[in-house]
């Protein structure tokens, strides 16, 4: 048909399943607590009236609040539809080069969809053998650099020192340091973004802040950038963040004694997980966010990923080069993971 010579083609991202009933979900790296108690006040409170009226443009009372909560200024905070959209928006408005951007591979699967979808050449640099980036790749001729710290799906950590050297090494680039699972133990670069001008850090409420389903990530760097991206933001739709999330998100960010409680649980269970996952057979790089990216020593990942299907626990499987024999394995809840240990237990021991 003629008219599908002219229709953008993409090969788009492959979400994790959204199973519903009675499963135990551990392939999309949520958490498995709730929001704050103050997230289900202030909505069910919520003054439906004001729904007739468009919301601020920049997010109101939700980039009020992150400029608090993170001691930054409200001009260098950045709100979008999870941290998706404001990688979407990132990728199109700083990476505009004819030389190639760079990021890892193994890496989060979105960046190469990103950079097809507009038209940005690319290359991938290979992690080490045991997973790693190794910092001195990230010194040559590049159109912009993304890197996520903790690295998904790996769940490796980079050093602050080391992506300070990334930064400061290409000042003529900017350099997305994607920070969804930084909570999890990480630290930070977000002070780094006084020093340098070229440094977006973008974290998300999807996973620390148990609101995957609210869509809420935020982008943090100098005045400049954040102008940039409010450009091409206001060039697609201007009205991204509605009122009820805006509500959402707010309440969310005053409880931070909740936030830290939750995240702390998450950490303790990733932690009594991992030793016993070593003692039934399985190698994984030491991971500081809420999953781990883990391979058997005899049982091949796919078996693994089907027979836990089977029982009704869903992980996460990739039939790709270099990480085919490996299962992400989200975080969850004590009891969860206690069904799947039973479960790895005898699918591995059979
Ligand atoms: N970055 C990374 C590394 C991720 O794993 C995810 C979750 N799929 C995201 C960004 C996007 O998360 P969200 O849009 O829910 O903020």
């Amino acid at each position: 048909m003629s008219w599908e010579n002219n229709v953008r083609k993409v090969i788009p991202y492959v979400p994790g399943e959204q199973p519903t009933g009675d499963v135990i979900k551990l392939n999309t790296n949520e958490n498995p607590y709730p929001p704050s108690p103050r997230v289900k006040k202030v909505l069910a409170e919520f003054d439906i009236d004001t729904l007739r009226k468009y919301p601020d443009v920049y997010g109101g009372t939700l980039q009020a609040k992150l400029s608090e909560v993170y001691g930054i200024d409200k001009d260098k905070v950045f709100v979008g539809v999870g941290s998706d959209d404001v990688l979407a928006t990132a990728f199109l408005t700083f990476f505009n080069s004819d030389k190639p951007i760079i990021f890892p591979d193994v890496t989060y699967s979105f960046y190469d969809v990103w950079a097809d979808l507009y038209n940005i050449p690319y290359e991938v640099i290979p992690l080490k053998d045991d997973f790693r980036i190794d910092r001195e790749d990230y010194i040559r001729d590049n159109g912009g650099i993304v890197i996520p710290n903790p690295n998904a799906p790996t769940g490796a950590l980079k050093s602050v020192e080391d992506l300070e050297y990334i930064i400061s090494n290409n000042s003529d680039s900017i350099v997305i340091i994607d920070e969804a699972y930084i909570d999890f133990g990480g630290k930070s670069v977000l002070p780094l973004i006084d020093k340098y001008d070229n440094l977006l850090v973008v974290q998300t409420f999807s996973k620390s802040r148990s609101m995957a389903g609210v869509r809420i990530g935020m982008a943090f760097g100098c005045k400049a950038l954040i102008k940039y991206l409010n450009d091409v933001k206001f060039s697609i739709n201007s009205y991204t963040i509605n009122k009820l999330t805006e509500a959402a998100g707010t309440a969310a960010l005053e409880d931070e004694a909740y936030f830290k409680e939750t995240v702390a649980k998450v950490i303790a269970t990733r932690e009594r997980v991992k030793p016993i996952l070593k003692q039934l057979g399985f190698d994984f790089p030491d991971s500081a966010s809420n999953f781990v990216f883990a391979t058997h020593d005899t049982v091949p990942a796919e078996e693994i990923f089907t027979s836990l299907k089977e029982r009704g626990i869903y992980v996460r499987w990739w039939n790709k080069p270099r990480i085919s024999n490996h299962l992400r394995i989200s975080i969850g809840a004590d009891e969860e993971m206690d069904e799947l240990i039973n479960a790895l237990k005898e699918i591995t021991t059979r």
